[in-house]
């Protein structure tokens, strides 16, 4: 970010009564090659703004032992393990299974990301609900919560949650943008749902899902290093950019991003049963 850019924490105090905001961005890349370079400084202007953490995403097996290593030296880091649709065609169950398992026992905090993307079919479709259905039965094993993606494939996703969620399986729907009903099936189910950066955007205008979710089922992400947020589109994402998210978010839902901050925080606490430590107890 260029020192000329006015940064979260000015787009709050120009918008929002009750800034500063805390948050947790609940997904992350973290461990992407795009933040190589600089991920210290990453994290500073994450805290910086009001970031009391983020989960580090783990896509494939390798990026998850990247976000494990990254985490391990951070106390406001979490990470997760799983493979992404994308690569659901090259997912083998005994060893992919059972390296997601190893990290779930070295303290992975969710599986994940995985789902269905029938957007791109990068994976055949039987292959992706065959790589999710088994990351699902990890998930409830373990009793962890999973990350997943969805993409145009609503009704294959909404069958899998409501089988999982009748297994007593949590999961976070991340980065939401699909339909109303998809959204209330993992509702019912008892899952959560998480916005990004595209709820920003100049063409999102379903207000209306943006309200749907209660609060104790709302979570917010960067999505990091895509989609970053307005007034930073087609930059390099990065956590601390979630304060633009929060913030348009509260202004939809008729609430200061102060009180939404919190309630956010909480609830990906809740879902990912994140430690609660003394400073980020003070910190909220
Ligand atoms: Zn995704
Ligand atoms: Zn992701």
């Amino acid at each position: 970010m260029a020192s000329s850019d006015p940064g979260p924490r000015r787009a709050l105090r120009d918008g929002a009564p009750s800034s500063p905001a805390t948050f947790i961005d609940s997904h992350a890349h973290l461990a992407s090659d795009a933040f190589a370079a600089d991920a210290d400084a990453v994290l500073a202007r994450l805290r910086e703004a009001g970031g009391l953490g983020a989960v580090c995403i783990g896509e494939s097996i390798a990026a998850a032992e990247r976000a494990r290593a990254l985490a391990s030296g951070h106390r406001d880091l979490w990470w997760t393990a799983g493979v992404h649709p994308h690569d659901a065609a090259a997912y083998d169950p005994p060893r992919d299974g059972a390296a997601i398992r190893d990290a779930l026992a070295q303290g992975a905090v969710a599986v994940g990301e995985c789902g269905l993307d029938y957007h791109y079919d990068h994976s055949p479709r039987a292959q992706q609900r065959r790589a999710f259905a088994d990351q699902l039965r990890i998930a409830g094993e373990h009793r962890r919560p999973v990350v997943v993606h969805t993409r145009e494939a609503e009704d294959d996703t909404a069958a899998m949650i409501r089988e999982a969620g009748a297994a007593g399986i949590v999961g976070i729907l991340h980065c939401y943008t699909g339909s109303h009903d998809l959204a209330e099936t993992g509702l019912a189910a008892g899952w959560y749902v998480s916005f990004s950066g595209i709820i920003t955007f100049k063409k999102w205008d379903d207000l209306a899902l943006l309200r749907l979710v209660p609060d104790d089922r709302l979570l917010v992400e960067s999505d990091s290093p895509y989609l970053a947020p307005v007034p930073n589109r087609s930059k390099r994402n990065e956590p601390a950019w979630c304060a633009y998210t929060l913030h348009r978010l509260a202004e939809v839902r008729g609430i200061d991003a102060g009180t939404l901050g919190r309630i956010t925080v909480r609830n990906t606490r809740r879902v990912f049963a994140l430690p609660t430590g003394g400073a980020d107890v003070a910190a909220e």
